[in-house]
Order: C-alpha cells, then sequence, then structure tokens
C-alpha cells in the first residue's frame, strides 16, 4: 500500500435498466420514488439533460462501459432476433484502466445476457458476476433453444406460481444437461437472478472483504425496474387481481397494443415501487461506505442505459427508430465529495459516450486519447468550459439508419438511408417544418462527426 493508494478516489458505478429521470423526485417527479438520496443530495450533481447514445441494453452499454459507438462492435445473432455486440479487442474497457491504476475491480451485471464475458464486459474486472463464458450454449442445440423459450415465456409471466414452476422447471433442465454434458452452468433464472438486493450484497461482501486502504471501481446493473416488474410482495394488495392485470400489460406490451386507461396507473404504480426499491439498495451502499468513513474519497454514479415508452407515443419499451424523450433522456447523477454544496443541476445536453472520459477525470487518472467520447467534468466546476453549442448524437441502426443530434435543446432527426429529415421536436412537441439552413447545419456536423469517428475507428483497428 502506497501513500499514493490512499488518496486515490474510489469509484461506484451504479447502471439502473430503463429508469426514467421524469420518474425521479430529483428530476421533479411529485413521488418521492428516490428519496433515499436526500441525505447526500447536497454533494449530488443532477444532469438534467442526459442521453443514451443508443435506446437498446445491447446498444446503449458500448457506449457507457467503453466510450465506443455500438457500430463499432461486432454483431452476433444470439438467438432468433436478439443480437450480441462483441467490444472491439483494442477498445479500452473502462475497468481495465482502473485495474491498471492499481484499482480492486468488481462488477455485478445482474444476468443480462448482453453483458456477458464474450461481449467483453468482464475485462479488467478482478471479481466479475454474471453470464459466465461457461454459461453459453452452443448457439444450435435443441437444449439451448428450449431454454431460451423459457426465459423468454418467464419474462412476460404474470403469474408467481407459474413463474416458480419454470424455476423449478429450469433447474431440472440445467442440472440434468450438467450431468449429461460435464458442464457447469450457473446462470440463474427468473427473478431470483435479477434482484437488486442480491447484487447489492455481492458489492457490499466484496467491498468488505477489500484491504480498508486499497482503492476501488465497483459496477452494478440492476434490472429490477424494466419490465416484468415485481417490486416487494409485501406492498403489492390483492395479489390475484394484480397478477390479471399484469398478465393484460405483459401481453399489451408483447404485441405492441394499447391497454384500457384505468390500468396505466396501476403498471406506473409498479415502476414506481420498483424505483424506491432499487434507490433503497443504493442508499445501502451510500451508509456503507459512510459508515467506513470511505463517502470521503467515494464518487458514485447513478444512470440509466435507456429510456422506457409506456404508450406516451403509442409505442412500450424503446423501438429504434422512436426519439422521444422517454427512449432517449436518461437520469445521470454524480455524488462526488468534493462538489460544493448546493450545486445546480447541470442543463446542458450531455451524453453517455462522454462519461468513460469524464469518470477517469474526476477519478484524476490521465490517459490520452482512450476514448472517443470527451470529459464533461468541467461541467461540474464554475466556469464551464465545455462548448454549450456541442452537438449530442443518438444513433440506431436497425432496419434503417437513424441519426437524432440534440444541439441547444432542439432534436433534428434524420434517416440516413432515405436522406430524409423525418421530423424536428423541440422537446416533445411534433414540428415538422425544417428550415434549409437548419438541414444545411445539420448536415455539415453530421460529415464533421462522422470524421471523427472514421478517425477513431482506424486508431481502433490498427
Ligand atoms: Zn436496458
Amino acid at each position: 500500500m502506497t501513500q499514493d493508494d490512499r488518496s486515490k478516489t474510489n469509484l461506484v458505478l451504479l447502471t439502473v435498466d430503463a429508469l426514467r429521470p421524469d420518474h425521479l423526485s430529483s428530476y421533479g417527479y411529485s413521488l418521492k420514488t428516490d428519496e433515499a438520496l436526500d441525505p447526500f443530495r447536497n454533494k449530488i450533481a443532477v444532469f438534467k439533460n442526459a442521453y443514451t447514445y443508443s435506446m437498446a441494453t445491447v446498444r446503449s452499454f458500448p457506449a457507457i462501459m467503453a466510450s465506443i459507438w455500438p457500430d463499432l462492435c461486432e454483431t452476433k445473432v444470439l438467438w432468433q432476433y436478439v443480437k450480441k455486440l462483441d467490444i472491439p479487442y483494442k477498445a479500452r474497457m473502462l475497468a481495465e484502466i482502473f485495474q491498471d491504476h492499481g484499482y480492486h475491480t468488481i462488477a455485478h451485471t445482474c444476468w443480462t445476457n448482453f453483458l456477458t464475458p464474450g461481449q467483453g464486459y468482464a475485462r479488467g474486472f478482478d471479481d466479475y458476476v454474471g453470464i459466465s463464458r461457461e454459461d453459453h450454449l452452443p448457439p444450435d442445440s435443441l437444449f439451448n433453444s428450449f431454454v431460451k423459450h423459457t426465459i423468454y415465456t418467464m419474462r412476460y409471466c404474470p403469474s408467481k406460481k407459474m413463474v416458480h414452476f419454470f424455476e423449478r422447471a429450469f433447474h431440472w433442465l440445467r442440472e440434468t444437461y450438467n450431468a449429461l454434458s460435464k458442464k457447469n452452468l450457473k446462470q440463474p433464472v427468473g427473478l431470483e437472478g435479477r434482484n437488486c438486493v442480491t447484487v447489492t450484497n455481492y458489492i457490499l461482501d466484496r467491498l468488505t472483504a477489500l484491504e480498508p486502504n486499497k482503492p476501488f471501481m465497483a459496477w452494478a446493473h440492476y434490472l429490477d425496474t424494466h419490465i416484468p416488474l415485481n417490486p416487494p410482495e409485501e406492498n403489492q394488495g390483492n395479489r390475484d387481481k394484480l397478477h390479471a392485470i399484469k398478465r393484460i400489460l405483459n401481453e399489451a406490451i408483447l404485441k405492441q397494443k394499447p391497454i384500457r386507461h384505468d390500468l396505466m396507473p396501476v403498471l406506473l404504480d409498479l415502476y414506481d415501487r420498483s424505483i424506491l426499491h432499487v434507490f433503497s439498495q443504493i442508499n445501502r451502499i451510500f451508509k456503507f461506505l459512510e459508515r467506513r468513513d470511505q463517502l470521503k474519497n467515494t464518487c458514485i454514479v447513478i444512470l440509466a442505459d435507456h429510456g422506457y415508452g409506456f404508450w406516451e407515443h403509442g409505442y412500450w419499451e424503446t423501438p429504434p427508430e422512436q426519439f422521444y424523450d422517454e427512449s432517449i433522456r436518461v437520469p445521470l447523477m454524480i455524488y462526488h465529495p468534493e462538489l460544493s454544496s448546493g450545486m445546480p443541476s447541470i442543463e446542458q445536453p450531455v451524453s453517455l459516450i462522454d462519461l468513460a472520459p469524464s469518470l477517469l477525470n474526476i477519478c484524476g487518472i490521465s490517459e490520452e486519447n482512450t476514448f472517443f467520447g470527451e470529459s464533461f467534468v468541467s461541467l461540474l466546476q464554475e466556469k464551464s468550459s465545455v462548448d454549450p453549442k456541442k452537438s449530442i448524437w443518438i444513433e440506431t441502426i436497425d432496419d434503417s439508419h437513424f441519426y437524432c443530434r440534440i444541439k441547444k435543446q432542439s432534436k433534428i432527426i434524420y434517416d440516413q438511408d432515405g436522406g430524409r429529415f423525418l421530423l424536428k421536436l423541440n422537446h416533445q412537441d411534433r414540428v415538422d417544418s425544417l428550415l434549409e439552413s437548419e438541414q444545411k447545419d445539420f448536415l455539415d456536423d453530421l460529415k464533421l462527426y462522422e470524421r471523427s469517428k472514421r478517425e477513431f475507428a482506424e486508431k481502433i483497428k490498427t
């Protein structure tokens, strides 16, 4: 242990799946969903306009953990229409840099299919819990397709009894498969694997086992706020009625069709209570570090990978062609012991592709030209040096290639394949007219942006 180690700033990165900022009290929501942060609020900077790079878990995390755009990754089909993206070998993962600088690195990715070692997400972690290499089954095996269908059915299964039945069936199948193939699949399925209490327990256990002065970087991914929503049972009231409602909700979401007007408050209540539950666990992390006198040198970052559509604009989840705020805007809150108290929230739009370099900056780690993104940390200082006219890009490539640019609070969407502007959105209102000068400004901006991407891609290849 060196003197240098003791003065290092620790990092706790908390990613909460599909968490919408407009459902957090920190962002003005009427319910106290994240009041668990209140005791620490005077050292928390709230970024009011943070945006994901792309609005699906699989496409958002390359930007968060490696500061690269998702199409630098190699795409592989995981099963049916679900794709996974492999982080290129030459791209640097945030955790690798922390590890190289003497940090102990810990992650629990909540058994998310898109955050596996095979895709690069365990790179740089001393302790990693998630779907491991052994949990990858041969993609063409009959067992694999049966398991995937079982998991998929369970995902939308509204009844706890049915879920428990599937869990027991899967457990039996997994053990039989292990016995026959001499493999050791460990992946839990159903509710057991996606509980914020389990994830938090793991992180706190690992931190407890560390030498007190060893610097650390910890990453927890929480899934409780993603459909299906299962906040703790004790508050749920009439269980049978709720299960019936959940069945209707889950089917509507699966088939992309609207639900009865009176059911929406039930769905939003489940969502809000799931948020409350996750923040109770985030509070445990703060309290744990406070007890150990480690809050004074730890930065804690809370964010989401993408938003979630609750049929405000006629869709559920996050279809790739929808750039409404409910899909692309994410919460981003940074606790830092040296922040001046009572700091106003930050209105300047920021992108999650710029998060990794910002976190290095906050923790005092200098690494030149590692990431595609640029640090926005100066926004936390009194005199901001970040260009207020900076463009924030959101990009999706699915059946078609779309760009969305946020600049000076306005949003323009461009269909690259069709060479046409779809619409301009100001806040959430549709404004269909786009001046010629605005189109030219956008296309000039896009050219510059694509050039900087090409230059970075060359570096990753060589
Ligand atoms: Zn997600």
